[in-house]
């Protein structure tokens, strides 16, 4: 089948009106009726119908645009992948790899400006602040709007012209003959990069992408809540796409320090707070350190190392909805190992009213009894 642009006349972008007009001027000239002796009239009159039923219907005039073809699909070459296929893995590998890691792929072409890539940046916050939230900015190497040409990539006073190679469309369509019958496949158009435009003076302070690279900074709100690993992401902050392409996304990897006395177990805080032997056996009031000041925890008699108690509402924020975790003191039983003369005898006599075995007070004790244990 011949190019439906071709046999209409009209250009790639030519509007609905365009199509029209020119498909009725044609169908006068070449009308059988018109043409009695005219054998090839005929033909070439279907010809023009053929082409205006695809111009004429949006769907399969995209269609046709994208793979040449009003009816079916590109199947593609059976011996490898086409270019297109290649662009789309540049997109993957490269998308994200720098503000302009992007420019590698054919994608977008003719339909409008790539978006563009995304951006990560990582942020550490002391532990406290992502607790109950906070501010924090964020310096990330990025690329912004050129603004000497408004981000066209074109010299101030000139403007992108369609590419005549590929006629504005972006890409390059081959055509083979096969026993299939006939095979289109779509590259980029080397000649414009797929854009469909060619810049013929580019804009000197962008050399023509119409963005600039540069070390912008954000301040980000920080929710309460977050943790160490949560992720933001900042919509529209990411780097601009080329020639007023809009920008991709900004992501934010939070780092929490950690505390010098809680251990976070998701919204739960843990502390670990050391008593003495005298202290768990006849118990104690103790001064506790929680993120909202000191508090008292009264330790009851005969408490056991490990013991847990539990201060409700006094952990962290909850990302998600109201309310806090709880505070875990877990109090360890700490033997001493240290002891004075007088102590050691307090000790003996306590153990001695117990009737329990205690090794003598004897620096060679140990070294005549061999231990099953190491
Ligand atoms: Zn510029
Ligand atoms: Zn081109």
């Amino acid at each position: 089948m011949a190019d439906p642009y071709d046999v209409l006349e009209v250009p790639r972008d030519a509007s609905d009106d365009d199509i029209k007009r020119s498909y009725r001027r044609l169908a006068r000239q070449y009308h059988p009726d018109a043409n009695p002796d005219d054998p090839d009239a005929e033909a070439r009159f279907k010809e023009l119908a053929a082409a205006y039923e695809i111009l004429s219907d949006p769907d399969k005039r995209a269609r046709y645009d994208r793979y040449g073809s009003a009816e079916g699909f590109d199947l593609g070459d059976p011996f490898g992948s086409g270019a297109g296929g290649l662009g789309d893995l540049f997109d993957v590998f490269f998308g994200g790899a720098g503000p302009f890691g992007g420019q590698g792929g054919g994608r977008g072409g003719p339909a409008g400006p790539r978006r563009g890539p995304d951006l990560e940046v990582t942020a550490t916050l002391p532990f406290t602040e992502a607790v109950f939230g906070t501010q924090t900015a964020v310096t990330v190497h990025t690329a912004l709007a050129c603004e000497d040409c408004d981000a066209t990539g074109a010299e101030a006073g000139t403007r992108p012209e369609p590419c005549p190679d590929c006629g504005a469309t972006g890409e390059v369509r081959t055509v083979r003959q096969t026993v299939l019958g006939q095979i289109v496949s779509a590259a980029p158009c080397r000649g414009c990069g797929g854009t469909g435009q060619v810049i013929a003076s580019p804009c000197p302070t962008c050399g023509g992408d119409g963005r600039v690279a540069t070390d912008t900074t954000y301040t980000v709100d920080v929710p309460q809540g977050v943790d160490d690993g949560s992720t933001l992401r900042l919509t529209g902050r990411g780097a601009v796409g080329p020639r007023g392409g809009p920008p991709g996304d900004l992501y934010v990897r939070l780092r929490v320090q950690r505390h010098p006395t809680f251990e976070r177990h998701g919204d739960d805080l843990v502390e670990r707070r050391s008593i003495s032997i005298a202290q768990a056996a006849l118990g104690a009031s103790l001064l506790v350190e929680t993120l909202d000041g000191v508090e008292t925890l009264v330790v009851p008699r005969g408490t056991q190392t490990g013991r847990v108690f539990r201060l409700k509402g006094r952990g962290v924020p909850h990302l998600q909805g109201r309310g806090r975790g709880d505070l875990h003191v877990e109090v360890v039983v700490e033997t001493p190992s240290k002891l004075s003369a007088e102590e050691e005898d307090a000790l003996r006599a306590y153990a001695a009213l117990r009737g329990e075995e205690v090794a003598p007070h004897d620096e060679g004790f140990f070294s005549r009894i061999r231990s099953a244990f190491s």
